[in-house]
């Protein structure tokens, strides 16, 4: 013991108590430790193993109505179509289908994934920077609703497509408005040296053009500035100022513009950011574009599902560092990794990471580094924080994992993709089986010169 602290605990770091005030679908039982809604994490570790990802039906209920309502109490005549790719599983998916979102896409396989979540294609957006013919072609062949065509050369491609089809494409220029949305450089995407969209001064000639090409239908003006915004509205207002401006221009020019993409990128807190709300979003819109009497159309994906999601994890072992090697650093080594929760190694991302333990709560605290098994430094999910003593076999949850999460999960380091559970209430339900060894190895193939 007495080992010296060579870190100062970060104090800034929120409490475990005020993470869970945040976060209302989590709660610590006495008896059972922490809850999602009415579950303990507990019984979902021993019935389905881990590292599992846990998703909150309720909370996806929630944020869907409460982004709804901000939509509607701002007098906007809104859809929201879903950013499928920051969570793309089926039963997540069935949940906000059943709130009525449709969906933002970024690939034919997200199409499918809608498509088999009773999303019908009519009801969803197809974004994406390098859409390739095969993907436009099975698009509109299930009647999409929307193309947000982002340069010259893709408006072309859908052009022979759909006239080639018989059918006509109704296309959403995506336009870059050079503004910027202060997040990661990431995942910022709304500046003039990102590869998305059109730029804003060659928008306008080129909406005129689509309208002469045969095969197009061109039906509005989309943009997306960019994922976990927090900093307030005013990227959002410049942008659909821009937007809103360059729209007027088009219909003083004859040109005909029935519906207007505002994207998503809405931001939530991880750790202590005060992240917008929907409804200074909504006043956002409504002061930019409102005025232009068109249906505006939303693409949150973050907002809805990560608040949603948990990664639960089990302690493999705690390793105190040598006072000489490691500076007395006291490591907790999860059966997590950053093959599974990608975000802290690949954005810096934070994450609060709670103990699951019932007794956890009363323990006395001392930093600890957060790190996974795999064979890298960058797998390090937090540095320095204020965790118990843990035992193998202890659970910690990661909150906000709902987003950007199992999605962005690999195999490396030969480590099968996470089970993903759906809580309901009290009840709990696997909604994708843990991948197996045998399946990692299944798709694999020797040239029968090594076969032997
Ligand atoms: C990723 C993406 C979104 C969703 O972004 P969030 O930050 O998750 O809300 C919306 N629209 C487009 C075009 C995107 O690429």
């Amino acid at each position: 013991m007495a080992a010296p602290l060579p870190i100062a605990p970060d104090s800034a770091d929120p409490t475990f108590d005020e993470l869970l005030a945040a976060r209302p679908a989590l709660s610590w039982h006495a008896h059972d430790g922490l809850l999602v809604e009415d579950v303990p994490l507990a019984r979902i570790a021993a019935e389905f193993g881990t590292p599992t990802w846990v998703y909150s039906a309720g909370t996806l209920r929630r944020r869907y109505r409460a982004l709804k309502a901000a939509l509607e109490g701002a007098g906007l005549n809104a859809g929201i179509h879903y950013a499928t790719k920051a969570n793309d599983n089926q039963a997540v998916l069935r949940v906000l289908r059943a709130e009525g979102a449709g969906a933002d896409i970024v690939s034919a396989g997200e199409l499918r994934a809608t498509m088999a979540a009773g999303i019908p294609a009519g009801a969803t957006v197809f974004s994406g920077v390098g859409k390739t013919p095969e993907e436009i072609r099975f698009a509109l062949g299930h009647g999409i609703y929307q193309l947000n065509a982002e340069s010259v050369e893709e408006i072309d491609m859908i052009s022979a497509i759909a006239a080639e089809m018989g059918v006509l494409a109704p296309v959403s220029l995506r336009v870059n408005p050079d503004v910027d949305a202060r997040t990661h450089a990431k995942i910022t995407t709304g500046k003039a040296e990102n590869k998305f969209g059109i730029a804003f001064d060659d928008a306008m000639p080129l909406y005129a053009r689509m309208a002469a090409l045969p095969g197009i239908r061109p039906i509005g003006i989309a943009t997306h500035i960019g994922s976990q915004i927090t900093d307030g509205m005013s990227a959002y207002r410049a942008a659909y100022a821009r937007l809103a401006e360059m729209i007027q221009a088009l219909r003083s020019r004859g040109l005909p513009v029935e519906r207007v993409d505002c994207g998503g990128g809405l931001g939530i807190p991880y750790r202590d950011e005060v992240a917008p709300t929907p409804e200074a979003l909504a006043g956002a819109i409504k002061a930019t574009l409102g005025g232009l009497g068109i249906p505006v159309m939303l693409e949150p994906g973050r907002w809805l599902v990560g608040p949603a999601g948990v990664l639960l994890a089990s302690v493999v072992l705690q390793k105190q560092g040598s006072l000489h090697g490691s500076g007395g650093r006291r490591f907790l080594v999860l059966d997590a990794a950053m093959n599974d929760l990608i975000r802290p190694a690949m954005y810096e991302a934070w994450h609060g990471i709670l103990p699951v333990s019932p007794l956890a709560r009363a323990a006395r605290l001392s930093p600890a580094d957060i790190v996974g098994p795999v064979c890298e430094s960058g797998d390090t999910f937090a540095k320095g924080r204020l965790m118990p003593s843990m035992a193998p076999g202890d659970l910690v949850a990661f909150l906000d994992a709902g987003a950007y999460g199992a999605v962005m999960s690999s195999t490396y380091n030969a480590r099968p993709l996470a089970a993903e559970v759906l809580v309901d209430g009290a009840r709990a339900a696997l909604v994708r089986v843990r991948q197996t060894h045998e399946d990692l190895l299944a798709h694999q193939r020797l040239p029968e010169w090594l076969a032997g």
